[in-house]
């Protein structure tokens, strides 16, 4: 704890104060942001939020496109979608967060490591948190030669995180351990020399730290498809909720997945979109890379201008039309944005 009092990183998140009693509602959306994202690129998208949604009563009453056009760039969609629903369960319930692990857990997005990062942080609760940080730290403290993957090594590493949180200022504790991670017991060359916990440390001692924590294998997923830019006579671009898995619902450009060089034409599967007869050109505007979560994608954009206005289709309830000149502010997701640009790169060509 003296280490972390001298050497807590300054955060918008974090209090001057170590040891006052957090916004409940500070707590969840900071930790759920960094959850698989840098510190260094939370901070001014946590900033932004609190600004726009101060409280839990203020993000309930938002809708969707806004919350995503505020998540944007942090991908994993359904982290913002979770957050949304849950603010409006929560201000449904009077505004007040639970305080008890069960109840957290039962709201959308929040798991064992969100549970206890609230109810540690904001209401100074003995309970435990795990995150990817303590997963390291634990394994290089005890050696353990597993990750947290099935469930008698989770149980393991919950056991020691539980042990750590179990004191009088056990939530300090949780967050020296997890500034400690990020900071000294660093995934590449941890600086051993100035942790406070190398007496303790058994990988340090038998000079073993590269073997801990184990690799885990990620594997990659490679996605071609194509995306189209649909537009009619009067201005709008088309626009789809749903699609693939990695957009999770959101509002996006149609895509479908294709094999690779697209052939000249209007695809077969783009007529779940657009009537083939109502086509008036379609324009190959190249191709685009781009990696959500795990997967590695490469796109065609095909610009699909119609011969009619937007009002002579019969829409599913699913689409709507955007105006042309608005549409990149009313993506909130880069898939769709990249797909914009080649088209406006194309049309600077031509
Ligand atoms: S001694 Fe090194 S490996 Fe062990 S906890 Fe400290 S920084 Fe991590």
């Amino acid at each position: 704890m003296a280490w972390f009092k001298k050497n807590a990183t300054e955060l918008p998140w974090r209090l001057s104060d170590l040891q006052k009693e957090r916004d409940p509602y500070a707590v969840w959306i900071s930790e759920t942001m960094l959850q698989q994202t840098q510190v260094s690129t939370v901070r001014d998208y946590f900033v932004r939020w609190m600004k726009r949604f101060p409280t839990v009563e203020k993000l309930a009453k938002a809708d969707e496109t806004e919350v995503f056009r505020y998540w944007q760039g942090l991908g994993y969609y359904s982290r913002a979608k979770n957050i949304l629903r849950t603010a409006k369960l929560i201000a449904e319930a009077g505004g007040k967060f639970p305080e008890t692990r069960k109840e957290l857990e039962a709201l959308p997005g929040i798991g064992a490591y969100t549970a206890g990062a609230i109810l540690s942080l904001a209401y100074h609760k003995r309970e435990a948190i795990l995150d990817g940080n303590l997963v390291r730290i634990f394994s290089r403290l005890y050696e353990l030669a597993f990750l947290p993957i099935g469930k008698n090594e989770s149980e393991t590493y919950w056991d020691y995180a539980r042990k750590w949180a179990d004191a009088p200022k056990g939530y300090m504790h949780n967050e020296a351990l997890m500034e400690l991670g990020r900071t000294v017991c660093k995934a590449k060359n941890p600086q051993c020399g100035g942790c406070p916990l190398a007496v303790a440390c058994q990988s340090f001692k038998d000079g073993r730290i590269p073997e801990f924590p184990p690799t885990k294998k990620r594997t990659q997923k490679d996605w071609h498809g194509t995306v189209l830019v649909v537009e009619s006579t009067d201005g709008k671009i088309l626009a789809v909720r749903g699609g693939q898995a990695f957009l999770e619902g959101q509002l996006s450009l149609p895509h479908f997945e294709s094999a690779r060089m697209s052939t000249a034409g209007l695809p077969a599967k783009a007529e779940a979109y657009v009537n083939a007869d109502d086509v008036e050109s379609v324009t190959d505007c190249g191709s685009f890379r781009h990696n959500i979560t795990v997967h590695k994608i490469e796109c065609d954009v095909l610009h699909v201008r119609l011969k009619k206005s937007s009002k002579s289709r019969k829409l599913a309830d699913t689409y709507s039309w955007l105006p042309k000149a608005k549409a990149s502010e009313m993506f909130a997701n880069s898939f769709s944005l990249k797909a914009l640009e080649r088209l406006a790169d194309s049309a600077d060509k031509a």
